[in-house]
């Protein structure tokens, strides 16, 4: 077995790694009935370098947990540029409310963004928690799609550089390194740019081009990146905007020498799991936390 396989084995069997983390162990609620206290809930900071999963017992530690890798997303985005101007949102579902979301307020930096900025929106687009106004594209796309994906517990979109150029070539991903098979088969083209994004209709249109899919292409525009944590939706990001970056590169130079469908079905078995995503962003949160820990403000 390779180092990999072996450690995400160790890991796996564990079974630690994902205990506490699935919303619907606990009660659900359709209609928001209260304010939600953010600050309930919060769980001491995983130590460096432990990749098992922290054990949440309450709705309120699960919604803090994701309130917080959601905010160090934000900081995560800003480290490495995927920030432009006003674009760009992540959204996380409230464990407790279903329907509702969590995303950042519009015109915020994301280098700037504590937990307690974050905004709570209904299904319709309303801010029901939270007194900044919420980016209308973040809402038409990302309210859709967490209504058509239940099983999405947070999505990432923005207009990185690479993943906005190759976005442009209106091409999926090849799987050309081990790190993009992650992506083989799991992503599609969104082929049907016609400006920002202000209809739900297009957010509609974008969860049916996505279907069961980790992540979309959007031509001309950017990437779109799911999850069933935050965690897993953040490295997802990371993770293909540089493998979009690779394959210009490598186009750029020279014949791109293909991995075989079958080496790259079974690769992503490897790296591309819901598991591997989440447990490739510990190592990032853990810098997020070193470098500015602010955001869990
Ligand atoms: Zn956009």
């Amino acid at each position: 077995m390779d180092p990999w396989g072996k450690i995400m084995k160790e890991v796996i069997d564990k079974d630690t790694l994902m205990k506490g983390s699935e919303s619907s162990e606990f009660e659900t609620k359709d209609i928001l009935d209260k304010e939600i206290d953010i600050n309930e809930g919060k769980l001491p900071q995983k130590e460096l370098g432990k990749v098992s999963m922290i054990e949440t017992n309450t709705i309120e530690e699960e919604r803090r947990l994701g309130l917080e890798r959601l905010a160090s997303g934000f900081r995560m985005f800003a480290h490495f540029g995927f920030d432009e101007g006003v674009a760009g949102h992540i959204t996380y579902r409230d464990p407790e409310y279903p329907h509702y979301f969590w995303v950042n307020p519009f015109g915020m930096h994301f280098d700037t963004i504590c937990v307690s900025d974050l905004l709570l929106v209904d299904r319709d687009g309303k801010v029901v928690q939270g007194d900044r106004p919420v980016n209308t594209a973040a809402f038409a796309i990302h309210s859709r799609l967490h209504e058509a994906r239940q099983d999405v517990k947070a999505a990432a979109h923005s207009h990185s550089m690479y993943g906005k150029s190759f976005s442009s070539l209106g091409r999926l991903l090849d799987p050309i390194t081990q790190d993009s098979c992650a992506f083989f088969n799991d992503h599609v083209l969104f082929d049907d740019f016609t400006g920002v994004v202000l209809e739900t209709d297009e957010g509609d249109r974008i969860a049916e081009a996505l279907g069961d899919k980790r992540a979309a292409i959007l031509k001309n525009h950017g990437l779109l990146t799911t999850g069933e944590t935050v965690d897993a939706a953040l490295w997802g990001f990371l993770s293909m905007d540089r493998c979009c970056q690779s394959q210009l590169v490598a186009e750029a130079v020279g014949q791109v020498e293909r991995i075989s469908d079958e080496t790259a079905e079974m690769t992503k078995g490897q790296v591309g799991s819901e598991i591997a995503f989440w447990l490739s962003y510990q190592p990032i949160y853990d810098l997020m936390l070193q470098k500015d820990d602010s955001f869990l403000n």
